[in-house]
This record gives C-alpha cells, sequence and structure tokens, in this order.
C-alpha cells in the first residue's frame, strides 16, 4: 500500500488532494449526508475506499486495481490506480450495429455519427446515402433491399483498414465479439492518477480518452473521413461503440449508457474516468464549460461532460497531466512518417471545438 503522508508537505500537494476530495466527495454523496472540508483529513484508507475505482460496475474490470508508482506529463512523480476493464460493456449487450434490410427500422440497428449528425443506420438512412453526402456512388443495398454488411471475420478485416480494397466499398462494417482473437474479448490497461494535478495548457485527447464504469475503454474520434472515404459506415451501436481486431469494443460517443447513480440537480451522471483522473459526466447542454468541456462545482469538483455525440469523441482534451508515456501517446519527435496528427501539439485556444485526434482504426 503506498503511503499517502508525505502528500501533506506542500501547498500544491494539498491542492490536488483537495481536487481529489471533491471527486471522492463526489461518489459518495448520493450515500452520505454531506461533504464537508474536514474529510481531507481522513485517514487515507477511508479517501481509498471512496475512490473512483469504487465506480466500476460488477464485471467491469479484469483484475484489481493497483496503486503504481508513475511520473505524470508535467514532471510529477505520484501514484496512479492501474486499471483493466474487461473490453466488453457489463450492463448491455454489444450492438446491433448495421442495418439487415432497406427496411430496417430504428430498434434494429445502431447508430452513425460524422463530425455533424447523429443518425439512427436504418434501412431509410442506407437508401438517403447519395443524399446525404450528395454522392451517388453510395450503394449499400442490392436490388432486393439486402444491405451488403461484413458477415465474415475476412470482410471485416479487409473493409475495416484504413486502405479499404475496392470490393469492400460500399459496406456497412460491423465486427462482432466472436471475431477477435481467441473469441474473447480485448482488455485495456490505464495508469491515471489518482490525484489529479491540473495544468495550465490542455493536453489534446488521445486514445485511449479513459475507461468507462462498464468496462470498456473511451477511443478518440472516430477515422470519419477515412470511413466516408472508402464508401463505408463503421456503424456504432446505440452505446457508441464498435468492434475492431484490435481494440475489441470501444466507444467513441457517449449516449448516456453506463451511467452510475443519480445526478445532483442540474447535473448529470459520471459514466467513466479520463486518463487525467478526473470523472466525465454524461453529455449536458451548458455554457459554463471550458475549452476541454470540463467545470468545476462543489460538489463534484473539477469533471467534464462528454461532448454531444454527434460531434464524434467524447473528450477532446484534458485539463489535468496525463501519465507519461501513457498508452496512446505518441513517442517523443511525433508519431513515424512526420505527418502530425490532426490536433496534435499545443492545444488551440478554440480546443474546444476542434475535433479530437482521430485512431488509425475504425
Ligand atoms: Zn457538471
Ligand atoms: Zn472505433
Amino acid at each position: 500500500m503506498e503511503s499517502y503522508s508525505n502528500e501533506q508537505v506542500s501547498l500544491d500537494k494539498m491542492k490536488s488532494l483537495h481536487l481529489s476530495f471533491f471527486v471522492v466527495c463526489t461518489l459518495t454523496l448520493l450515500v452520505l449526508a454531506g461533504c464537508s472540508n474536514k474529510s481531507v483529513d481522513e485517514p487515507a484508507e477511508h479517501r481509498v475506499q471512496k475512490s473512483p475505482v469504487d465506480l466500476f460496475m460488477p464485471g467491469a474490470l479484469a483484475q484489481d486495481v493497483e496503486i503504481v508508482d508513475c511520473t505524470l506529463s508535467d514532471g510529477t512523480l505520484t501514484s496512479c490506480y492501474k486499471i483493466t476493464v474487461v473490453g466488453t460493456p457489463t450492463d448491455h449487450k454489444v450492438g446491433p450495429f448495421c442495418p439487415r434490410t432497406t427496411s430496417a427500422t430504428a430498434d434494429e440497428v445502431g447508430i452513425w455519427l460524422d463530425g455533424e449528425k447523429l443518425y439512427d443506420v436504418t434501412g431509410e438512412f442506407i437508401l438517403n446515402l447519395p443524399t446525404i453526402y450528395n454522392d451517388d456512388h453510395w450503394m449499400l443495398h442490392d436490388a432486393q433491399g439486402d444491405v451488403r454488411v461484413t458477415k465474415t471475420k475476412e470482410a471485416f478485416e479487409a473493409a475495416a483498414r484504413p486502405d479499404v480494397a475496392e470490393e469492400y466499398e460500399n459496406y456497412c462494417v460491423e465486427g462482432r465479439m466472436e471475431w477477435l482473437e481467441g473469441g474473447k474479448p480485448v482488455t485495456t490497461t490505464v495508469q491515471i492518477p489518482i490525484s489529479p494535478v491540473a495544468m495550465d495548457v490542455p493536453t489534446p485527447a488521445r486514445a485511449p480518452l479513459g475507461v468507462t464504469f462498464n468496462g470498456v475503454r473511451i477511443d478518440a474520434a472516430a477515422p470519419v473521413d477515412a470511413i466516408l472515404g472508402a464508401y463505408t459506415i463503421a456503424a456504432f451501436d446505440d452505446c457508441g461503440g464498435h468492434v475492431n481486431p484490435f481494440e475489441g469494443y470501444h466507444v467513441h460517443a457517449a449516449t448516456g449508457c453506463g451511467e452510475v447513480g443519480e445526478a445532483l440537480q442540474g447535473e448529470t451522471p459520471a459514466f467513466a474516468i479520463a486518463m487525467d483522473g478526473y470523472l466525465i459526466h454524461s453529455g449536458q447542454d451548458r455554457d459554463d464549460l471550458d475549452a476541454c468541456n470540463g467545470h468545476t462545482t462543489e460538489e463534484y469538483g473539477y469533471h467534464y461532460h462528454a461532448r454531444p455525440a454527434e460531434l464524434n469523441g467524447v473528450l477532446s482534451c484534458y485539463m489535468g497531466a496525463i501519465v507519461q508515456g501513457a498508452q496512446g501517446e505518441p513517442p517523443r519527435g511525433g508519431p513515424p512518417g512526420g505527418r502530425p496528427p490532426r490536433g496534435a501539439g499545443p492545444a488551440p485556444a478554440d480546443a474546444g471545438s476542434a475535433p479530437p485526434v482521430p485512431h488509425d482504426h475504425h
């Protein structure tokens, strides 16, 4: 067990403790009568018991959470949770994704989001694709009204590649959990600071952005331009998730799934923890959010609200420091090939409206 006593040495550390207190407080507010500053002095064991780790749903963690030493991107040496999520949502089924026929209705299918709009992937949507994307090459169905869907692992892997072969153009792409390596969900392990450290400059969000309390990873924005450019629709289920061969099931959007607890008035419930240790609450239309879609409230401390699902990407940046060399962070000097990913480098002033860095796979 890590000792917390040295965290009380400096004022700075006190501040971060304070932040974690707010997070901790948030989690217990529903259970306890109140939350006073006195609990900052509570014994470490008590605080740990009320950590975000306790928010994970039964079965969401592949192994016990460990506390490990870690170094944050600003050089802070601190303690992190090492969390491994199971890679399949514990509170809802995976899918459905693509429609089978051009008469499929919304309850039979998933969704598509392109950075501007969110659609149910209904038969009507399939029929309207040439109009929606103003291009007559779109034709995801045959003369009988059957939709072309990736029905084998091979077809799926070919169609989910960034360089889609022509024969897999005009496919609705969906993966199945049973096509994953060994037929098993893909676990994701992340290190997340126990006490978030606020930064002066936001960091662009990268995959994974965080993990959800129902046991899956949140990826950055889906590469919508590449997907549409190949005349494919990489459908999501109604929870904003889909399956790829590398990451298994992962989500690109928050649609209200996996929420834990009841929200306080004027708030939405949390459903995930971001890589910087702040919680992510469901989206909320409000005008007091910062560039990274976060704000501070008395009850919850600093926390994020997910960006609207249609914008593609749950967060565009972090306000807190993330673990140095965290999974998904490019090596120093940028990615191989020299072309910096969109959104890399210092966050622009309007980072809140900039799309998150896309990842290479659907
Ligand atoms: Zn809020
Ligand atoms: Zn994806």
